[in-house]
């Protein structure tokens, strides 16, 4: 096998849509057998999986693929061409994917992990420079597509603001656009303006990637988020097919749940909650293109009414800095995610998430810091997957997915086993 036993396994579920215990079934194995196997490589109960099971797995994913493929057959060649917007290979919005093709990403995420987890090196991207244009706040979302970008074996230059940029003595989004495409081969631009990053990418033809335009789109992180959504799910066991999702807070200007909405509308029969303070619910029109898809779609002002129920609740920053005349603060108390609600509202397998940063000042009631050491809250392995979705993105732009395999070589150094002080209490459940 050229990937790991676990990767293996997890993307054959995911390929196959089954949970673990109809997996175990359909394989004709005890679930408990399944469990070890799908444990990471080097954990103490971790078992290797017999041969003849790898072969039968292999065989039933051959067959299903086989028969998707019969039933896509319009939707061949590389996956960059399938996404392309415009005849061009940008990443401008979720908008750009089917479920086929977000799956087919998450399979190429997969096999970036042993990177991303510094177990591997890679230089697939030796020689290629990446151009990072923040005009707008950011820590994450620069530093995780830089480090994805130089784990391939890239260069990254930066540029933050724009006081130290030349749009500060007026210069046009073109202008910046066809300058740069000089300099580099790969733009990721944060903006603070709706629409302001597909200008920049009319303006090139080399990949432009959305970092976030204003409370317009943010498609790299909606899709780190699907990825963490369903990565939580298989470890739990379940479906993302019918499950249950509330978002909460700043719903008008979060960008992240404006992008994240739209994918996870391409999976069936979901259940959205959209919880928000008055005046900052989600916009009609990203709603309205949900709802096309047969969702159930609620939505309330009121976290007791809307998180009963929920599998995931993906709760979100006020974000001030678009407030137009929007008097609020910050979030009242009420509106608060933290343990005692989550403990009296929901069920114990839910999963908690925020695209981060966190608002930590006094009076914002952001996302609680008291769930910090419960397995419920994934906010940290939703961060630290930035990392192998951005590769993957980065990959398929450029036309490599096909060359990361053979490109793996073992890490020099030795990184800690847990990267945070709180990861030990994760440990054993990824
Ligand atoms: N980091 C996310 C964004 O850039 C969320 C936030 O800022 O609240 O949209």
């Amino acid at each position: 096998m050229s990937v790991s036993q676990q990767v293996f396994l997890r993307d054959a579920m995911r390929r196959l849509n089954l949970t673990r215990d109809v997996f175990a079934a359909r394989i004709g194995v005890k679930r408990r057998a399944l469990d070890t196997w799908l444990l990471p490589e080097g954990s103490q109960e971790a078992r290797g999986m017999p041969e003849v099971v790898t072969r039968f797995v292999t065989e039933i994913v051959d067959n299903e693929a086989l028969l998707k493929k019969y039933a896509q057959s319009a939707q061949s060649g590389p996956l960059r061409n399938r996404i392309a917007t415009g005849g061009k290979h940008q990443l401008l919005s979720v908008d750009q994917f089917s479920r086929e093709s977000v799956e087919e990403l998450f399979r190429i995420a997969d096999l970036m992990q042993p990177i991303a987890r510094r177990q591997k090196v890679s230089r697939v991207l030796e020689g290629a420079v990446l151009g990072n244009l923040f005009f707008e706040a950011s820590t994450r979302t620069r530093v995780s597509f830089g480090a994805a970008f130089c784990r391939l074996g890239g260069s990254v230059c930066d540029t933050t603001g724009f006081t130290f940029s030349s749009m500060a003595k007026g210069e046009s989004i073109y202008d910046t656009s066809r300058v740069m495409s000089g300099y580099v081969d790969a733009m990721v631009v944060r903006h603070p303006e709706q629409g302001s990053v597909a200008e920049f990418a009319r303006a090139t033809n080399i990949p432009v990637v959305n970092g976030g335009d204003g409370p317009g789109e943010h498609p790299s992180q909606a899709l780190l988020d699907l990825y963490t959504i369903l990565t939580e799910f298989s470890r739990l066991g379940k479906l993302l097919d019918g499950a249950s999702v509330a978002m909460v807070g700043d719903l008008k200007y979060g960008r992240t749940v404006h992008s994240l909405i739209k994918l996870l509308a391409l999976y069936r029969g979901l259940k959205f909650t959209l919880i928000a303070p008055a005046g900052l619910e989600m916009p009609e029109y990203i709603i309205e293109q949900a709802s096309k898809r047969g969702h159930v779609i609620e939505q309330t002002a009121s976290l007791e009414a809307g998180l009963p129920g929920a599998d995931v609740i993906y709760a979100t920053r006020v974000q001030k800095e678009r407030f137009a005349d929007e008097k609020m603060q910050g979030y009242t108390a009420e509106f608060q995610v933290n343990k005692a609600i989550i403990d009296k509202y929901c069920r114990p397998d839910v999963v908690v998430m925020h695209p981060l940063p966190r608002d930590s000042r006094e009076g914002a009631h952001d996302l609680s810091t008291d769930l910090n050491e419960d397995p419920r809250l994934a906010i940290f392995r939703q961060t630290d997957n930035g990392i192998p979705v951005r590769m993957a993105i980065f990959a398929v732009l450029l036309g490599v997915e096909g060359l990361v395999q053979h490109s793996l070589r073992d890490v020099t150094w030795s990184p800690p086993s847990h990267v945070g002080p709180d990861d030990s209490v994760f440990h054993g459940i990824d």
